[in-house]
């Protein structure tokens, strides 16, 4: 085969490696939905990150301002009992105190919101003062851990105590208290500020927090002061077992973190803080399940968008490589057509063998690489002995058939690629041989002589009985007087000798002939 190189010089055609165009198809939809699918994926996840860190600010605020606010509900009880303790200790409590301060610390419980009561123990933990009304008989609060707390600490400042059933009103409150000292510093008696429960309770519910959100208030020891959600049983509890006790507060005072309650089992983001002046730590806490809830409603909608997307692109890919294979197989048929089209252009169609036109093309080709490289190229002409009486004798049609089985014989004799054989004309024939000398080519000619003689085509006009050919030889390296037409002509001169010296033999090219 033959085509058209760029430089205008004709080459044999070498299979064209081919871009696998279907399996770039099948890559590029691939990578298409991988790109969509991992796209998707970034932003999903950039997108809960984001979510999560607007909740880690929110809860920390949250936190901030729970425990400011805390810390003025337990600082309001606090100045009222410092002042209680200052009139107590210099004023003492002489039947006109007792009535002064009873309407004192009523008009401090009305007051203060966070206030059940106020009141004051002696030293023998006995009922010397209250807010109420009413004092129960032979009351005695010595018992109390508070009380006990104040009688072995000659500490000064306030204690908060572990949430307890007021014995008066049985209400859960907070109590917070202070020392009461005689003038020799020895103890003389507790205040005590009984914040009420309640009030943290309505407190808690001005913070805007989601349904399975939580926030509580507790000691620094875990004991639990109060709690929304509230349930009784877990009011003086301690969670200080709890991953925010033995895991962040441990390491900062104040932060945030995702931790399972174990309370009631429930993974929030707490944002928790240390309060700086009280034992108290406050946290707010918003559900895992409310924190993503918006981003997994965004994030349902995203797969649904993915899913189509990627089915889009599929079916588009399917499509796509259907109409690669039809066309590759439409290109395929062609190609074959071609190729047998320019296989017929090349051929000659009795013998086969390649016609003038490629010989011409092949030559051209061949003398200028031989020329270039300097090798040694040769031409066999081939004629068949007394062929006008082998028609005569047998006709044109068996003619034919003799033509086609001299080019059969001499196809037989070819082992080397690049040696072509042409029907040069009529019962002539040639055997172009690139790279290959006098004696390759004499050789090649006299192998192709006798396998013809071997064939015993019967021939009564040729005094050897059977057809028989002769065979001119001529070899050379291309150059300015060994031209193509010098290389015809000689193969030709050759062969007329053969002719000339009794047929049936091989002649090669001498200068002299
Ligand atoms: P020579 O030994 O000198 O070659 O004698 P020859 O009779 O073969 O002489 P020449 O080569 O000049 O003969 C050519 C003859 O070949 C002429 C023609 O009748 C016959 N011929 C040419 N082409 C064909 C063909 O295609 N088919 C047939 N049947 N005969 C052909
Ligand atoms: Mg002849
Ligand atoms: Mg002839």
């Amino acid at each position: 085969m033959i085509s058209q190189h760029d430089d205008g010089e004709e080459a044999l055609i070498r299979p064209v490696k081919r871009v696998p165009v279907l399996w770039l198809a099948i890559f590029a939809v691939f990578l298409v939905c991988v790109s969509i699918v991992g796209f998707n994926l970034w932003q999903l996840k950039h997108a809960k990150d984001h979510e999560f860190e607007q909740a880690r600010v929110a809860t920390s605020n949250l936190s901030k301002s729970l425990a400011q606010q805390a810390e003025d509900t337990f600082d309001e009880a606090d100045v009222i009992l410092a002042d209680l303790v200052e009139r107590l200790q210099n004023d003492g409590l002489g039947p006109a105190q007792i009535d002064r301060l009873h309407h004192l610390l009523v008009q401090h419980v009305v007051e203060t919101e966070q206030l059940q009561g106020l009141f004051f123990y002696d030293r023998t933990g006995a009922w010397r003062l209250t807010s109420f009304a009413t004092k129960p008989e032979n009351a005695n609060n010595a018992d109390r851990e508070y009380f006990q707390y104040h009688q072995q600490n000659d500490n000064l400042g306030p204690h908060i105590g572990k949430a307890i059933r007021s014995r008066t009103t049985n209400d859960w409150v907070i109590p917070v208290s202070r020392r009461l000292n005689d003038t020799h510093g020895q103890f003389d008696g507790v205040v005590l500020a009984t914040l009420n429960m309640k009030y943290f309770d309505r407190f808690f519910e001005g913070f805007n927090i989601d349904r399975q959100g939580a926030i509580f208030l507790a000691m620094t020891d875990g004991t639990l002061l109060a709690r929304r959600p509230f349930t009784d049983d877990v009011i003086g509890a301690s969670i200080a077992k709890g991953q925010v006790f033995t895991e962040y507060l441990s390491k900062s005072t104040s932060g945030t973190a995702m931790v399972t309650s174990i309370v009631d089992k429930v993974t929030r983001l707490y944002g928790y803080r240390q309060l700086g002046k009280y034992p108290l730590v406050v946290a707010a806490a918003i559900s895992e399940e409310s924190l993503f809830d918006e981003w997994r409603q965004n994030a349902l909608k995203s797969v649904v968008v993915i899913v189509i997307a990627v089915l889009a692109n599929i079916l588009f890919g399917v499509l796509l490589v259907r109409q690669i294979r039809f066309g590759l197989q439409a290109e395929a048929k062609m190609r074959v057509a071609q190729d047998s089209l320019e296989k017929l252009a090349l051929q000659d169609s009795l013998t086969g063998l390649s016609n003038r036109r490629h010989f011409e093309r092949v030559l051209n080709l061949e003398f200028r690489r031989s020329g270039r490289k300097k090798t040694t190229l040769s031409l066999i002409m081939l004629d068949i002995d007394f062929f006008k009486s082998f028609n005569d004798a047998y006709g044109h049609y068996a003619g034919d058939h003799c033509i086609a089985a001299v080019a059969d014989a001499i196809r037989s004799c070819l082992n080397r690629a690049g040696d072509l054989a042409v029907r040069y004309g009529g019962e002539e024939m040639a055997i172009f041989l690139p790279d290959n000398d006098t004696q390759g080519a004499y050789a090649l000619a006299e192998k192709i002589r006798l396998a013809i003689l071997a064939r015993h085509i019967p021939h009564v006009d040729n005094p050897a009985g059977v057809v028989t050919v002769s065979l001119g030889c001529y070899s050379c390296v291309p150059s300015e007087y060994n031209t193509i037409e010098a290389l015809i002509k000689r193969a030709d001169s050759a062969l007329y000798a053969a002719k000339k010296a009794g047929r049936n033999q091989t002649m090669t090219f001498q200068l002299d002939v």
